[in-house]
């Protein structure tokens, strides 16, 4: 089964439509990145699937239950970490987590708050209000972490965490990962869906542009920078090379099929030198998003 299934979502607000007919589909157990730049439709996506909004169409669904209809039983196995953390002013870090441990009936709550609490260096007896942007921010975490949860949700999880906590973070999540949780994972991050991800989908406009493999198994696309007086790429253009950038003597392409086609199509051109490189995430990212179009 997979674990989100979200098809035709749309939401307008008036005329601004902040996704437009998004297809994705999560399997269990995945770790999914979720990246594009700021108003893309990541929050409102996150938003539809925890029923804090309602979609203006489309189906959100999480194992296999609706994300509106079944939102009370979905709230039982999914942890999430918002992007901006509000809790009540004067509620300490305690008694948020002892909240949570009686709604989701966790039986060795003080274990696992000794833990949570030691890993992400929190003080138990502080009030929201006396805490600092990223101690909010991992309060949130362990909040989402402490019961296990079956899905996790974490919209920029990383924000306002020192690289220490960040790293706590990564090493939890991989902990939960293994133990089969699925995770869908919202940045502006590249370092973390590449290093962490399974796949990846880039949102930009409320529109996917594209879902990629991040594990290997897949041909990258390759950089492939050319040196020559007279450098004639036309043809190659005309076989789906993109030109990225060139100067006088110099042009690097951007090209994505057979390496064997590749060396062919080289051994035509008068080159002085070749350097080909893997594509990677940033400027797969860049390629994306340049110009404000989706290059295919
Ligand atoms: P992201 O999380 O990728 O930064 P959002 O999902 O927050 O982006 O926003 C997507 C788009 O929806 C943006 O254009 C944003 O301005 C718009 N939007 C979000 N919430 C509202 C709202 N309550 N009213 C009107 N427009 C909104």
């Amino acid at each position: 089964m997979e674990a989100i299934v979200i098809e035709g979502l749309t939401k307008k607000y008036k005329k601004n439509v902040a996704l437009d007919n998004i297809n994705l589909t999560v399997g269990q157990g995945e770790i999914f990145g979720f990246i594009g730049p700021n108003g893309a439709g990541k929050s409102t996506t996150i938003k539809c699937l925890l029923d804090f909004i309602k979609p203006t169409k489309g189906i959100a669904e999480i194992y296999g239950l609706d994300a509106q209809k079944d939102s009370e039983s979905l709230k039982r196995i999914i942890g999430y970490v918002p992007s901006d953390v509000h809790y009540y002013n004067n509620v300490t870090v305690e008694e948020i987590l002892k909240m949570t441990g009686k709604f989701h009936g966790i039986h060795n709550l003080k274990e696992m708050m000794a833990y949570y609490v030691e890993r992400f260096e929190l003080e138990p007896k502080k009030k929201m209000k006396e805490l600092s942007l990223g101690n909010r921010k991992k309060v949130a975490i362990v909040n989402s972490l402490i019961f296990d949860p079956e899905v996790l949700i974490l919209d920029e999880p990383t924000s306002g965490l020192d690289p220490l906590m960040q790293h706590r973070l990564f090493e939890e999540l991989s902990y939960h990962h293994d133990e089969g949780t699925t995770i869908f994972l919202s940045t502006h991050n590249l370092h973390e869906v590449e290093s962490f991800c399974t796949r990846t989908a880039f949102i930009r406009s409320g529109k996917i542009l594209s879902v990629e493999e991040m594990e290997t198994g897949h041909t990258p696309a390759k950089v492939v920078k050319l040196t020559g007086a007279a450098l004639q790429v036309e043809a190659l253009q005309a076989k789906g090379y993109r030109v990225l950038s060139r100067t006088d003597t110099d042009v690097s392409l951007l090209y994505q099929d057979s390496v064997k086609q590749l060396l062919t199509d080289l051994s035509f051109l008068e080159i002085d030198d070749v350097e080909i490189r893997n594509q990677n995430l940033e400027e797969k990212f860049l390629s994306l998003y340049d110009g404000g179009e989706l290059h295919e």
